[in-house]
């Protein structure tokens, strides 16, 4: 892996791709820096090594150009978080962004206006991947949470600079990743909760060749339970993916893994906080009631299970743990992983929501290693090639 450890960055300019696609409240406020933090090492490095840095990312999912998603709104706290003055560019590219990419001095720092105001960006043209390369003679990628993704600014700059690296971020995310596919010690234990059933779903068959057991939480364990013949009242439940459901607990038994499906969950009269709620068996919720946590009784299954796992992959809350009164049973999952990784386990949490949880719990430095990637993330554990990754080798 070609990373920046040993490179001289003496007067060049280097484009690094970043992800600081941060989340908003609706004033406006970030509610989470963590990927601009992770994007720490690397520009210290690069700056330290006498380099001039050129900061690409994308903001949200602009419809040509849209103020509310301009990076002249994250400037401030990029500032603030690197300890440097950052410089603003309103374009990506153009005369006006070669120019001001052009004047700056070893140890400045420069962010560009959201690659995404170009609709080119995430159809991975080149002639707008050219154009971005036009701002550097380095290149660099660290956005590990869009490295799944060959847009012109992930992936298709990278054939026009001769000199492209491994960020520090993305170095990490691999390493990581590797240690579960490749090295990872038995058993292995993929928790996997959330509600997107339909993005998630396919990944539990790929992993079926890799771990000793599955863990469906969340609202993803609906769709299982419906589709035998459980009554699951308005839970959360796709239903094109019964037959699916089916198959894959075939197959699982077919090659020996083990799918684990909560017992009983905590169910709620409506999908709000202050709900009325009760303890049910998960395959007997009345009409009107939906299940929006673990129950209790499912907690004491779970804890043998993570107990004896050695390498432990969570994605996904195992219930609204945005609601006080149904996060629960996702405190209790940040519990468990973070004894069984103090007592020597390797675990790995992905997944934009479950890094959230795990942060507002307090437990990200109890995990072994937090991804900044969801869909990224999950696509290496399929065992799916990067076309970010691929365009670096
Ligand atoms: P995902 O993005 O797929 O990881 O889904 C995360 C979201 O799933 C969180 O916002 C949770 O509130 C939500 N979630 C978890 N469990 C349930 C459930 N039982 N019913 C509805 N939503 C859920």
């Amino acid at each position: 892996m070609n990373t920046i450890d040993n490179i001289s960055f003496h007067g060049e300019r280097v484009v690094i791709r970043v992800d600081y696609n941060v989340p908003f409240d609706d004033q406006n406020r970030i509610t989470d820096t963590t990927r601009i933090e992770s994007s720490k090492e690397t520009i210290s490095m690069v700056l330290k090594k006498g380099g001039s840095v050129i900061l690409l990312t994308h903001l949200g999912r602009p419809k040509g150009i849209d103020l509310n998603l301009s990076c002249s709104l994250i400037v401030d706290v990029t500032s603030k978080i690197l300890g440097e003055k950052v410089i603003f560019c309103p374009s990506t590219i153009g005369e006006e962004a070669e120019k001001l990419s052009k004047t700056l001095l070893p140890g400045e720092i420069m962010l560009m206006e959201n690659v995404r105001f170009y609709p080119q960006e995430t159809k991975g043209e080149k002639a707008f991947a050219k154009e971005l390369s036009k701002l550097g003679s380095v290149y660099v990628n660290d956005a590990f949470g869009s490295a799944h993704r060959a847009h012109s600014s992930t992936t298709i700059i990278a054939q026009f600079f001769e000199k492209k690296y491994f960020g520090k971020l993305l170095e990490k995310e691999i390493r990581s990743i590797d240690k579960v596919i490749n090295n990872g010690k038995k058993p292995i234990l993929a928790i996997l909760g959330g509600a997107k059933i339909s993005s998630k779903i396919t990944i539990i068959e790929s992993l079926l060749d890799l771990v000793n057991d599955i863990l469906i939480g969340g609202g993803m364990a609906y769709t299982f339970i419906k589709a035998q013949g459980g009554a699951i009242g308005s839970s959360i439940c796709e239903n094109d993916f019964c037959n699916y459901a089916i198959e894959l607990i075939a197959k699982a038994k077919a090659k020996g893994v083990q799918i684990h499906l909560p017992k009983d969950v905590i169910i709620a009269d409506s999908f709000n906080n202050l709900a009325n709620k009760k303890v049910a068996f998960i395959n007997q919720i009345p009409k009107g009631w939906q299940g929006l946590d673990f129950g209790p009784k499912s907690i004491e299954d779970i804890k043998p299970l993570i107990k004896k796992s050695k390498t432990i992959l969570w994605n996904g809350p195992l219930g609204v743990f945005e609601f006080d009164n149904f996060s629960k049973g996702t405190i209790k999952l940040g519990e468990l992983i973070s004894d069984a990784t103090s007592k020597g386990a390797f675990s790995l949490v992905g997944g934009g929501d479950s890094v959230a949880a795990v942060k507002k719990f307090g437990f990200n430095n109890k995990m072994s290693y937090v991804s900044t990637g969801g869909g990224a993330m999950l696509e290496s554990l399929e065992g799916k090639k990067l076309p970010g990754i691929e365009a670096l080798m």
